[in-house]
């Protein structure tokens, strides 16, 4: 069976963990902790990146930092994961859902201004695929109406948009280093700040509301609890296993494009005669190759054709159901105009395996299996 997904396996990582848990220093913002953060902020240029337990604990604290209040409207896609809701959804949000672009699947930013109103306070771009969204549209739209931008950066590590990292642009990023995500550490997350007065409200929130982090580096000579907070903080076994992967981050990275490109030049045929549709990447974008996906025709060309690939040993998977017409999604929000694009891609595409050191092989056995199905 080729599995859908596969965690990294590091010695390093190994050794890592195991000098954690030798050294006793386990708990949360230990040495590899630190280490973490200093690669994302090196890399992404943030202010501040601080380690969470998830993905979504990281947009648990931004929707914390942008001070959401019972009533405050969030605009974001339909077209993502529950916790790029919950976030909100906990802090009283309603959300307002815009339509997706059908290249990237990510917000559709021409439709995202008329979705505003005087209760709208954030702006939440999810990068679909680790793909960028229009960000220059998007901070401009929320600059104009003094709006904060959330970005949901969980499929988005490495990835970047006109040069600069996705996470770091928004007022507030999401990363996720779950075991599905192209870096893990079981499970993981980190979120990151822009502006420095956050940074450190940042670091009071993860420390239970205590402003411990200042007393640890000397700036204050107790600590003690100052604001609303809660632990938001991994375990540093955990970070040490993540640390071996971010040290090789560029030859996971370039593994997995090599392989997303193998798909794309062995997929390229069946686009071109009319029958599948491929990812598209904009110009001013470098992804990660966290997703390869094809789009089919609709849901019973999908259903078939992962019936197809499961009767052959290859495990391909869908996503999302739309957001909006989940119980949840219609209890907490609404969809502003019309689903043109989110359904119709929700019931049409599917994801092919991809992990770091799939084999080039299985990429052309798998290539070979779609080919068969489309005869
Ligand atoms: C994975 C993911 C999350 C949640 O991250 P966890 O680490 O699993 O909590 C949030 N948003 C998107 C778009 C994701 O892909």
């Amino acid at each position: 069976m080729i599995r859908f997904n596969v965690a990294p396996v590091i010695d390093q990582g190994i050794e890592y963990m195991e000098a954690a848990i030798r050294g006793s220093k386990t708990c949360g913002d230990g040495p590899f902790t630190k280490k973490c953060q200093e690669w994302i902020i090196q890399k992404t240029a943030a202010t501040q990146a601080l380690l969470t337990t998830s993905g979504t604990q990281a947009l648990e604290m931004a929707a914390i930092l942008a001070e959401i209040k019972d009533g405050d409207e969030v605009i974001l896609p339909s077209f993502t994961f529950s916790s790029t809701a919950n976030a909100f959804v906990m802090r009283g949000a309603k959300l307002v859902f815009v339509d997706i672009r059908p290249d990237t699947k990510n917000i559709d930013e021409t439709l995202i201004e008329e979705a505003i109103t005087d209760k709208t306070k954030v702006i939440v771009a999810v990068h679909y695929a680790g793909v960028g969204c229009e960000m220059d549209t998007i901070l401009e739209i929320a600059s104009r109406h003094g709006l904060i931008v959330v970005e949901d950066a969980a499929q988005g590590v490495m990835s970047t948009y006109k040069g600069k990292a996705l996470g770091s642009m928004g007022d507030f990023g999401c990363f996720s280093f779950h075991e599905t995500k192209n870096y893990s550490m079981g499970e993981g997350g980190a979120v990151l700040v822009k502006d420095p007065a956050k940074a450190e409200e940042a670091e009071i929130i993860r420390e239970k509301g205590t402003d411990r982090s200042r007393f640890l580096r000397g700036q204050v000579d107790k600590y003690s609890w100052v604001t609303m907070g809660s632990s938001f903080l991994p375990s540093d076994v955990n970070a040490a296993y993540l640390y071996a992967q971010l040290e090789i981050a560029d030859q996971i990275n370039e593994n997995r494009l090599a392989s997303w490109n193998a798909y794309y030049e062995q997929l390229a045929d069946l686009q071109q005669r009319g029958l599948i549709h491929l990812p598209v990447i904009p110009q001013e974008c470098r992804h990660n190759a966290h997703m390869f996906y094809v789009v089919t025709e609709g849901l019973e060309q999908r259903t078939a054709l992962i019936r197809h690939l499961k009767e052959n040993d290859i495990l391909a998977v869908f996503h999302y159901v739309p957001l909006h017409s989940a119980p949840a999604g219609r209890k907490y929000g609404r969809f502003h105009g019309k689903d043109r694009v989110t359904t119709k891609i929700s019931e049409s595409l599917v994801r092919l395996p991809m992990y770091y050191d799939l084999e080039a092989d299985q990429i052309r056995y798998i290539c070979e299996k779609i080919h068969e199905f489309y005869k």
